[in-house]
């Protein structure tokens, strides 16, 4: 269900009349959770607004990939983050629990204003703006931006496009509509380098990574059997080798595009060792038949019904298992 336009108006109303606005996003952040939160950061401190984002993990680094991101200086780490903030808004965050050490300020604040597009979206907080059939959080987000009146500057493009791009898997998903190719076209012509930011998400990475990614792939299990019959593609990414090639957890976000590319497998799964915090953030994608994203909530995360995850405490066979099961026992949906 998509945002009605009260409550479109009722955020523009809110936004439009806060002194100062706290902006977080989902922990571990990716394409459309920084640069949602970034590209709304920079419209209202250009509207006049004391603008502060964050996310409420540690350590507190802006992913390497994600450096040319307009609006980092907006960036607060969480223990600077206004403890009660008047106008509270989540970007990309489907749930609480994705804020991390920021998800207290849900209740905190006077108003948390969510803004988001996952499928597994509880509706916490409100109003909402919650529309699972965006193709990204930028896309709704450039409808804020129109709605409050802003100029889409240069700056806000980088920053749009990029969630727009990581969102639709460089413009591949089904969600790709012909309104996201406008919404990309009126972002092009801002003069936005495209090829430049299309290259720094996907094809600029150490060279220690393209060796990471070879070890994981040879690794790499095959079952045919699993998701009754419709087969599993499985790797797992240890976390002392992330730590011996010098990588974390957010270099790692490819893996599982290389892996899904397995014509056996409806379902591939990427377990990734987490260096920090200890476990296994396990991404899972589906080509269609399966919804990942239910099977992930049951498993205590969320995400899509196509791309999904969680976080697992167990060992890697232990989580296989348990993810196995949930699989085998989700239904098929329609072709
Ligand atoms: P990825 O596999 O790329 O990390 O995530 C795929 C999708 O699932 C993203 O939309 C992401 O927000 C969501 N997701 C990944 N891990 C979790 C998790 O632990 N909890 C929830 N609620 N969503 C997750
Ligand atoms: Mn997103």
């Amino acid at each position: 269900m998509s945002a009605s336009p009260a409550q479109w108006d009722e955020v523009v109303r809110l936004l439009g009349g806060a002194p100062r606005v706290a902006l977080a996003c989902h922990v571990g952040p990716d394409g459309d959770a920084l640069g949602s939160m970034l590209a709304l950061g920079l419209v209202l401190r250009d509207l006049g607004k004391d603008v502060v984002a964050s996310w409420g993990g540690e350590p507190f680094e802006v992913p390497a990939t994600y450096a040319f991101l307009p609006g980092l200086d907006l960036l607060v780490p969480p223990a600077d983050f206004p403890a009660a903030p008047e106008l509270f808004v989540t970007l990309d965050s489907g749930s609480t629990d994705r804020l991390g050490t920021l998800a207290d300020r849900v209740d905190a604040a006077t108003c948390c204003v969510v803004v988001d597009h996952h499928a597994s979206n509880t509706r916490f907080g409100g109003p909402n703006l919650v529309d699972e059939s965006a193709a990204a959080t930028a896309v709704l987000v450039a409808e804020l931006v129109d709605r409050l009146g802003a100029p889409l500057t240069h700056d806000v493009a980088v920053d749009l496009y990029t969630g727009l791009v990581t969102d639709t898997g460089s413009f591949k998903y089904l969600a790709t509509t012909p309104a996201v190719h406008e919404l990309a076209a009126r972002l092009l012509a801002t003069g936005i380098r495209h090829d430049q930011i299309s290259r720094a998400i996907y094809d600029d990475a150490p060279f220690g990574y393209v060796q990471l990614l070879g070890r994981a792939c040879a690794g790499a299990a095959l079952d045919p059997g699993a998701v009754n019959g419709l087969g599993l593609v499985s790797c797992v990414v240890p976390a002392e080798d992330l730590t011996r090639s010098g990588l974390g957890l957010a270099d790692v976000e490819g893996v599982i595009d290389v892996l899904r590319v397995a014509q056996e497998a409806e379902i591939a799964v990427v377990l990734k060792g987490d260096p920090v915090e200890g476990g296994f953030k396990v991404s899972a994608r589906s080509k269609g038949a399966v919804d990942v994203g239910a099977v992930c909530t049951a498993l205590g995360g969320g995400g899509h019904r196509f791309a999904a995850g969680f976080t697992s405490w167990d060992d890697g066979p232990s989580t296989l298992e348990r993810l196995r099961k949930e699989l085998d026992a989700a239904p098929h949906l329609p072709a």
